[in-house]
């Protein structure tokens, strides 16, 4: 009888999802565990078959410095930002689109999907302009998404994932922050969802107690109270951002949960913090 429920309590969600845009910006926890890996491209396989165009963005900052220390390249910061010289982004790109976006490209394969795996290099997909300021190095801003090439590559039934990685018009390669550009790519694919997950319970209060549901008003005034800093705020900001461009309902979730992305969408009760509405 549990299971039954289950099934007719994601129904209504199923049916009201099938043919629309879900981005997901995946990273933490749920992309170092091995086990959570299974279970979130299993979650993402089957978004797809029931409908849901599912874009994956991925992170990689544990990866990127693992990979660093492993080849004694050494880090320089500024204000407390890493410095992505040019030999930082070999790394970075050889570790975000060489390693990482392949291996989840193939944990879908596994799943039972078909993921296409790039980088917002391919084809144009994500064109930025170095990050203005202190100067930190090759990390740019996004300027420009080519929506046509993942919408080609969800028409024929492909899942893909990409790299934050972008081209400059100046010729040059440049790191966008994952958040941001998970964001910017459901702006331009006017995406119902977009889903960030992270390793906290979702956003927590000044009580520490995570919110469930925040109107766009209630987070902006949120983001601006000492209850948030550090990488909270890139999040909270490209949610307010995406849903300004027409994004439906954007939603911070922790990924350390099993099947993470299923329950927020497919419960009636879901997990994390929701922001949606003015
Ligand atoms: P990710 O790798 O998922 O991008 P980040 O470390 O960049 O994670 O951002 C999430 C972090 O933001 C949390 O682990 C937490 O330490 C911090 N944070 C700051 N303020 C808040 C808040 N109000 N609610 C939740 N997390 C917060
Ligand atoms: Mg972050």
């Amino acid at each position: 009888m549990e299971k039954i429920e289950v099934l007719l309590e994601a129904f209504p969600y199923i049916k009201k999802f099938s043919g629309c845009t879900f981005v997901v910006k995946y990273g933490g926890a749920a992309m170092e565990e091995e086990g959570l890996r299974k279970e979130f491209a299993r979650d993402v396989a089957l978004l797809k078959y029931v409908g849901v165009n599912p874009v994956i963005v991925h992170g990689g900052g544990p990866q990127i410095e693992r990979m660093l220390a492993r080849l004694n390249i050494p880090t320089r910061f500024v204000d407390g930002l890493r410095v992505t010289d040019e030999e930082t982004l070999e790394i970075v790109e050889m570790v975000l689109s060489g390693a990482i976006n392949k291996a989840i490209v193939q944990a879908i394969h596994n799943a039972g999907g078909q993921a296409i795996g790039l980088s917002g290099k391919d084809g144009k997909l994500i064109t930025a302009e170095k990050t203005k300021g202190k100067d930190i190095g090759f990390v740019g801003d996004v300027v420009r998404v080519n929506a046509k090439i993942l919408k080609d590559i969800s028409n024929s039934g492909h899942i893909p994932v990409v790299a934050p990685l972008a081209a400059g018009a100046d010729g040059a390669t440049y790191n966008v922050n994952a958040d941001t550009a998970a964001g910017s790519i459901a702006k331009a694919l006017r995406a119902e969802k977009l889903v960030l997950l992270t390793d906290v319970p979702g956003v927590l209060d000044a009580d520490l107690k995570p919110i469930s549901s925040m109107t766009g008003r209630e987070a902006r005034i949120l983001a601006k109270s000492d209850a948030v800093r550090g990488g909270m705020i890139p999040k909270i900001t490209c949610c307010l951002d995406a849903l300004h461009g027409g994004v439906k309902k954007t939603h911070i979730i922790d990924g350390r949960v099993a099947h993470a992305l299923l329950l927020e969408v497919f419960t009636d009760l879901g997990i994390g913090t929701q922001i949606a509405g003015e």
